[in-house]
């Protein structure tokens, strides 16, 4: 464990860059686009190849970041997912059709206050380390409940919430708690109509709030576990592209400075906290052609229901909800898988997983593989698989005790930690690099998108200066819950 001068854990500044691709930020840092970046990558350990978890969405993987657990475990699975038990898709949104397809109050109902609330299944970051005495700070982060209430402030909200079903006067977060001028624990004057991000603010929840709330927090050494979240990247990737994305890493790499100036500078933030800079996951630019959208609505026919309204009514045998570039499919009790065997074989459909009782199976490219945790070759994660059937489907490649992976890393211990829950559906699908499944809307983005297993969408980037750079995203609650145990020994330390 690293400690500071008092033999205390370091307090943990955690960026959390959404959507960047690792080789952007390689290019960015090569063309000398990404100073404060690239200092940070030069004084600690940057990994390019770690992993994000599959399906490699936002909410899946923010979720992942702060609890530790793969979807299937978290319970966040997705920007969409059918309930089975409510018998409706449950839509947090990722573009603005989507959320006007499902209803903006709800989508935002469900976003703000169900996904935390109802849907989160695991612990966070947040609730652990207050039973260390380690309070939280948290800046526009989707996944941020926690032992503290926090009142709605933005009038708007207000006056919908205690009216019928949809929102709520509070919603549990960390002992600090910021979403532009929604939830704000302190008044900090960055919020409101004046407040940052011009035009374009979306209720002060954009990237200039969060790096100025994330400066004050430092300044202030608020908090030993502070968490910053930059959501721009990624919708600008969507949009236009990795290109785009790219220059975008110029802007925030100023944020990036701006907090690291409001802490003193450089050294003076590495002597006194530890500080983590990730992204969730990466982005796949998608062809250009019109046929780069994988319509399964066309695809499935009239036996699968497909979109925000989606259900099992009359005559329809599988749901099918999708996730960019990935799609989770739930049937009607007692169908069978084989409906859906033959869509490995069409155009941008990479390959689709399901599971039989322990037994995960891996249709591609004709080739099949079926695999469980066991006694076999281990990954390089560390983990055991029993496998039946041929590597090659994923790509992987056996070399006596040693299984590699290839295209899809980690794609083992990622289907499994989807597949462990029928939340994720009875079969996923994962899109060719260059396809994508759109939105629960029947829209899709334009230029990039992510979501699959494939590593062009699941790699991201790890810096860590003063911790040791965890491989994949679920390492990384754990990696902050053993820097932090000590403070359980002694607390109230911090
Ligand atoms: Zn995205």
């Amino acid at each position: 464990m690293e400690e500071n001068k008092q033999g205390l854990a370091r307090p943990v500044l955690m960026l959390v860059l959404d959507g960047i691709r690792p080789s952007v930020l390689q290019d960015a840092i090569g063309g000398g686009e990404a100073p404060a970046l690239e200092a940070l990558a030069g004084r600690g350990e940057a990994v390019w190849d770690a992993v994000s978890v599959f399906p490699s969405i936002t909410p899946a993987a923010t979720a992942a970041i702060v609890t530790g657990e793969a979807p299937g475990r978290s319970g966040i699975v997705g920007h969409a997912w059918y309930d089975r038990g409510e018998g409706e898709v449950i839509v947090y949104g990722a573009t603005t059709e989507t959320v006007i397809s499902t209803g903006p109050l709800k989508v935002f109902h469900n976003n703000v206050w169900r996904m935390n609330r109802d849907h989160l299944r695991a612990a966070t970051l947040f609730e652990r380390l207050h039973e260390f005495g380690v309070e939280g700070a948290c800046v526009n982060f989707p996944i941020r409940r926690g032992p503290y209430e926090h009142p709605v402030r933005l009038k708007i909200v207000k006056s919908v919430a205690g009216y019928g079903e949809y929102l709520g006067e509070v919603v549990s977060g960390p002992k600090e708690y910021y979403l532009g001028d929604i939830f704000y624990t302190r008044d900090t004057g960055l919020q409101g109509y004046r407040g940052l991000g011009g035009l374009r603010r979306s209720v002060g929840i954009n990237d200039e709030y969060a790096a100025a709330v994330g400066a004050r927090l430092v300044r202030e050494r608020a908090a030993p576990f502070t968490l910053v979240y930059f959501y721009q990247g990624d919708s600008i990737a969507h949009h236009y592209g990795l290109e785009a994305q790219r220059r975008y890493v110029g802007k925030l790499d100023e944020y990036v400075a701006e907090i690291l100036r409001a802490g003193g500078g450089l050294e003076r933030v590495l002597e006194e906290y530890a500080v983590v800079v990730l992204s969730d996951h990466g982005h796949t630019p998608l062809m250009p052609q019109r046929r780069r959208h994988v319509r399964l609505a066309k695809i499935l026919g009239e036996r699968a229901a497909v979109g925000a309204r989606a259900g099992f009514g009359p005559g329809v045998d599988l749901v099918a909800v999708p996730n960019g570039r990935s799609a989770l499919l739930y049937f009607r009790e007692g169908v069978e898988r084989e409906v859906v065997e033959d869509l490995v074989a069409r155009r941008g459909i990479d390959l689709a997983a399901w599971r039989e009782g322990e037994w995960c199976t891996v249709r591609r490219l004709g080739r099949e593989i079926s695999f469980r945790p066991g006694t076999g070759p281990a990954d390089g994660f560390g983990c055991r698989w029993e496998l039946r059937g041929d590597p090659g489907t994923l790509d992987m490649e056996v070399d006596g005790d040693e299984l590699r992976y290839g295209e899809y890393p980690d794609a083992l211990g990622r289907l499994r930690g989807a597949l462990e829950s029928p939340r994720c559906g009875d079969v996923i699908l994962s899109a060719t690099p260059g396809y994508t499944f759109g939105e629960v809307s029947g829209k899709f983005h334009e230029a990039s998108d992510h979501g699959s297993l494939h590593a062009s969408d699941s790699n991201v980037f790890v810096l860590a200066c003063g911790l040791p750079a965890p491989r994949r995203i679920t390492d990384v609650a754990p990696m902050l819950l053993e820097h932090f145990e000590r403070s359980r020994v002694e607390p109230g330390v911090l």
